[in-house]
């Protein structure tokens, strides 16, 4: 990444550069709208918030402190994605120690590309018979979607391009951008940045 990212229009990581998409502003509004939801309708059920690691970690973090109400917060890890290109396969890297069932479960995903990784996780929550299941995703592409997955709450749809920020990485690198930036397609891309 270069020295100061947030100075200029766009940032470079690694041999790739990328645009500005959402601002860190947008994004925090947005966040507490959902947030706002998300209490409305849970506040009195003490939720169990099911944050899909890594990249969902930042997103997470905001959400759960825009819920007022008592809630719990638990992780997973599951992997399948290298580089800017899905992969096949899906596995639980590290699971859940909290017992599901009976609970409003949260689950909350960064993204939701071709639904591959929000489709698995769904087919194990309901095993464990919680007494809801809500999904919040902060992007989707609607465009790539390959698994019909029920999504309650998107922060935004944007299009079928790689994005990193806001605990998105582009090979390891990229999280910790407060806004969303994206791969410009192959005709957009700057000369220089
Ligand atoms: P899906 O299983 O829906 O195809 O992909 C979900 C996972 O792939 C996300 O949780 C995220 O980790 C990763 N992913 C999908 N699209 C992007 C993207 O544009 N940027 C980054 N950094 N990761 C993505």
């Amino acid at each position: 990444m270069q020295a100061d990212p947030y100075s200029g229009p766009g940032i470079q990581i690694h041999d790739l550069k990328f645009v500005p998409l959402i601002t860190e502003e947008a994004v925090q509004a947005r966040v507490k709208a959902l947030g706002e939801a998300l209490t409305g309708r849970f506040s009195q059920q003490n939720p169990l918030f099911i944050s899909i690691l890594s990249g969902a970690f930042v997103f997470a973090s905001d959400l759960i402190r825009a819920f007022k109400g008592d809630c719990e917060i638990g992780f997973v890890k599951l992997s399948s994605y290298r580089g800017t290109a899905s992969t096949g396969a899906i596995q639980t890297v590290m699971g859940l120690e909290k017992d599901l069932k009976d609970r409003h479960i949260i689950v909350v995903e960064d993204i939701v590309d071709t639904g591959r990784t929000l489709h698995y996780f769904l087919d194990q929550l309901e095993q464990h018979a919680p007494a809801s299941i809500c999904t919040v995703a902060f992007l989707r592409k609607p465009e790539a979607a390959q698994f019909s997955v029920p999504v309650d709450y998107v922060g935004f749809d944007i299009e079928d391009q790689f994005v990193v920020g806001y605990g998105l990485d582009y090979e390891g690198l990229g999280r910790n951008l407060p806004g969303i930036y994206q791969l410009p397609k192959t005709e957009d891309q700057p000369a220089s940045i």
